[in-house]
């Protein structure tokens, strides 16, 4: 495979599906993660440790695409088979790890103590479904000779241009077999169709990108991990490509209307970024303690 493009670095902001969501469900909060140095009344330091609150579904997702990155990066150097045992011990060590080193939502709101040995249960779970899955065996057999080709989660957060505008998508792993590109994204939540169509896309864009390659070339699969291994693999043509780049140019100019300088990233000023009406998205929310719309 080709190297990824680089790109030197500007303060302009770049699309991403995650920040557009974020955008659409509470401009308030879109604010506190992007623009949280631009808040006069908040210390930094205090929006900053909200934000990095994680949560049992956020981390049980977080460990489970460690683990299959170790794993992944293990068959480029090495090829005999894993070892389960091992493998499961590692795994709980890192569950371990991660839970011990954060804080999470659910004890810092509700005082609930996290047990790494209850957030294995459903990591343990996963991993083996992947491990288990046919298409694991697939990539064995057929990936893993050409494996110093893979990109495994590559640095930097997926930079790239979608008519000119700065974007982002970033793949979990993508590997190439004879003439075509596969990208798998790796998923522990439940299944959210339109969601994750719109990133197979983004992915498909993101690759013909950096590699030259034909749509028809790429093949995109959303990965459902549990509670059974599952694929979400569609077609992408010309037409959901043309509207997809529409889209994000449409959304990437929405969210310039809350900038006082495009250019420079700089937000107007926080009133502008109103409360959501949506009390469920507030009970939720990492920010709830210190947004006056989360006490609404
Ligand atoms: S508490 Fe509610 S209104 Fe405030 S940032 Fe969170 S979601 Fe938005």
């Amino acid at each position: 495979m080709k190297d990824i493009k680089t790109f030197n670095y500007t303060e302009i902001l770049g699309w991403s599906i995650s920040r557009y969501e974020k955008f659409s469900n509470c401009k308030r909060q879109y604010f506190y993660d992007y623009y949280a140095k631009f808040d006069k009344e908040m210390p930094l330091e205090k929006i900053q440790f909200l934000k990095s609150l994680t949560s049992k579904p956020l981390e049980t997702g977080n460990i489970v695409h460690d683990i299959i990155r170790d794993l992944l990066r293990r068959y480029q150097k090495i090829t005999k088979p894993v070892n389960m045992d091992k493998f499961l011990k590692y795994s709980f060590k890192i569950t371990e790890k991660y839970c011990c080193s954060k804080t999470f939502f659910e004890h810092y709101y509700n005082g609930e103590i996290i047990l790494p040995s209850k957030i294995y249960v459903k990591v343990k779970d996963t991993l083996e479904n992947f491990l288990n899955s046919s298409r694991f065996t697939w990539i064995k057999k057929n990936a893993v000779p050409q494996s110093f080709k893979w990109i495994i989660e590559p640095e930097g957060f997926g930079e790239f241009r979608i008519k000119k505008y700065k974007a982002f998508c970033k793949v979990d792993f993508l590997f190439p077999i004879l003439d075509k590109v596969y990208i798998m994204d790796w998923k522990t939540g439940k299944p959210d169709v339109k969601k994750h169509l719109k990133q197979l896309t983004g992915y498909t864009l993101w690759a013909s990108y950096h590699f030259n390659k034909e749509a028809d070339d790429i093949v995109p699969i959303i990965v459902y991990l549990y509670p059974q291994y599952k694929e979400n693999n569609v077609k992408i043509d010309s037409n959901s490509i043309l509207e997809f780049e529409n889209i994000v140019v449409y959304e990437t100019k929405n969210m310039y209307e809350y900038l006082a300088d495009i250019e420079k990233n700089i937000p107007k000023d926080k009133k502008e970024f109103p409360f959501t009406n949506n009390s469920i998205l507030c009970r939720y929310c990492n920010y709830k303690e210190i947004c006056p719309g989360g006490r609404l």
